[in-house]
């Protein structure tokens, strides 16, 4: 079996968090146990809810923060410590793209300086080429010479993240976080900005981890999809298969609130109660206080991330003991 380019295992990572002005001071479990797996060439979309510990696993995966328990493997090595020597070495084979370019961007350099200042960094061709290459960067994510000489403030919100994936396309990376980078862009856009992730995952051969809180987004870019909640795995398995027939009762409501187009919808599925607040993690299963399906066991006992026959992973009592209950609802 090859080595997956990422994998992420049991890896977990708390922040202490005051509770009020003058309460005490608790660790909130923001990543809790989680296994993922980014193989070559491939997309793992990771959905969830504000809060659910996306970016977090996102950071931990670039060993932008390392993890309180658990590993980091790159090609089957576990990352060098943060700002290591090592670590930074491998830091140009993994690149992050955030929601914000203009926050990625220095405001006061034309485009096609920045999208150069890798090669000059890391020694890539030769000086008199540098030019050239970074143009041809440009035009890989569809922006022209004349654009490359403008300032990030004189570019539309897409044409500024397409110039920040140029310039993170500067060294080869073998791997790409994308964390919510759609998220700001009006719909047209975002349509042609996932586009042009698809385009450049098989020109450059990339492997992705993509992360949005969109399942509409997520159901466009995605060959396997985890999904998140309170900090864990709560379902994860081929994109096809989960989001055409979930198994966990959140991910039915995910799904339920983004109709496939061409497929019959389903009546939506409303949770109930308050959104995750990771700093009170309700006992059990954590989705209880507002899942359709709960039970008495789901109160006291936190169901296992298992495989299922078909070969995915829920971490959902129901979902491995009673299936027909959760397909006929879902
Ligand atoms: Fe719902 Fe229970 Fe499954 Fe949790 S374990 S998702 S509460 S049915």
């Amino acid at each position: 079996m090859s080595v997956p380019l990422l994998h992420l295992r049991n890896v977990s990572r708390r922040y202490p968090m005051r509770r009020g002005l003058l309460g005490r001071t608790v660790d909130v479990r923001a990543v809790d146990g989680v296994s993922l797996t980014v193989e070559r060439g491939r997309t793992l979309g990771l959905v969830g809810e504000s809060g659910s510990g996306k970016s977090t696993t996102g950071r931990l995966a670039l060993g932008l923060e390392a993890p309180d328990a658990g590993d980091v493997l790159f090609q089957g090595a576990p990352l060098p410590p943060p700002d290591s020597r090592e670590w930074r070495r491998l830091r140009s084979r993994m690149q992050m793209i955030y929601q914000d370019p203009l926050g990625a961007l220095d405001r006061r350099l034309p485009i096609m300086e920045q999208t150069r200042e890798p090669f000059d960094v890391h020694g890539l061709g030769e000086p008199k080429d540098r030019d050239a290459m970074a143009l041809a960067l440009l035009q890989s994510v569809g922006l022209r010479a004349d654009q490359g000489r403008r300032y990030p403030h004189e570019l539309s919100g897409g044409q500024r993240q397409r110039a920040v994936v140029a310039r993170a396309l500067a060294t080869k990376p073998d791997l790409l976080v994308c964390d919510e980078p759609v998220s700001a862009l009006d719909v047209s856009i975002q349509a042609q900005l996932i586009n042009l992730f698809v385009d450049l995952q098989h020109e450059f051969d990339l492997s992705l981890l993509f992360i949005s809180h969109d399942l509409k987004v997520i159901r466009q870019v995605s060959h396997r999809v985890a999904v998140m909640y309170l900090g864990r795995i709560v379902e994860e398995g081929e994109a096809d298969l989960l989001l055409q027939a979930p198994a966990h009762p959140y991910t039915q409501a995910l799904v339920s609130a983004a109709p496939m187009p061409g497929r019959r919808s389903r009546p939506r599925i409303v949770l109930e109660g308050d959104p995750p607040n990771p700093a009170a993690r309700p006992s059990g299963c954590a989705f209880h206080p507002r899942c359709p399906a709960a039970r008495a066991r789901c109160r006291v006992e936190s169901p296992a991330l298992l495989p299922l026959p078909d070969g995915r992973r829920a971490a959902c009592h129901v979902a491995h003991d009673e299936p027909r209950l959760l397909k006929a609802a879902g």
